[in-house]
């Protein structure tokens, strides 16, 4: 009979192949039958929501994880917070079908919980890297101190509408999210905090 570490061994090891299987697949983030092949985390392989907007944009969002609304609709940022985005991206001049969005975590997690932080590593290594290099934004906006943490962890801290330069020359711009805002009822200083910094880096 099998023992406990052997069991646990072979879960690990069917797990590896089930990942390094998804790795070798051709994968579309914008394709909903495509990231919903995924079924690499043990326990997000319901509720996936794929990215949208432009495979060329200059500017990424990133979200931490989609919401009931998100999961719902089957886009990300959408909803109360999404259409604060799409305000502050109409004050500052951009169409939202002009950049690019998504979240660090393909998936909705259950309940309210935040992913974890294999979830994350495996959405980063099977998604969002991808992204990053596919997509090549010049400013990465990362969209709440989740998101935030997810991607940059503690590279530099988070403060809202602080912006660091990566060593690849990517601006990486820190924003609250946006559902803070809304639940202190100053949405406008939400569009036009974000939409003045984000001039700034576009150099308008
Ligand atoms: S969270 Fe990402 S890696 Fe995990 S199952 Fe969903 S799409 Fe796959």
């Amino acid at each position: 009979m099998a023992t406990a570490k052997q069991r646990s061994d072979a879960v690990r090891a069917r797990q590896a192949g089930k990942i390094k299987a998804i790795l070798q697949t051709k994968r579309n983030p914008l394709d909903i039958e495509s990231v919903s092949n995924c079924n690499a985390c043990i326990n997000l392989s319901a509720d996936h929501v794929p990215s949208e907007g432009d495979p060329q944009a200059r500017i990424m969002l990133v979200g931490q994880s989609p919401g009931a609304t998100e999961r719902d609709r089957g886009r990300p940022f959408v909803g109360a917070s999404g259409e604060l985005v799409d305000q502050m991206l109409f004050e500052t001049g951009i169409r939202r079908e002009d950049v690019y969005i998504t979240n660090a975590l393909k998936c909705k997690p259950p309940g309210n919980r935040k992913g974890h932080p294999t979830e994350l590593n495996l959405c980063r290594k099977i998604w969002l890297s991808h992204e990053l290099k596919s997509v090549n934004p010049e400013i990465l906006i990362l969209v709440g101190k989740d998101a935030h943490q997810s991607i940059v962890g503690d590279k530099f801290p988070f403060k809202h509408c602080r912006s660091v330069k990566g060593a690849s020359g990517r601006t990486y711009l820190s924003i609250y999210h946006p559902a803070y805002y809304i639940r202190r009822g100053v949405i406008v200083d939400f569009v036009m905090s974000v939409s003045e910094k984000l001039k700034e880096l576009l150099g308008e």
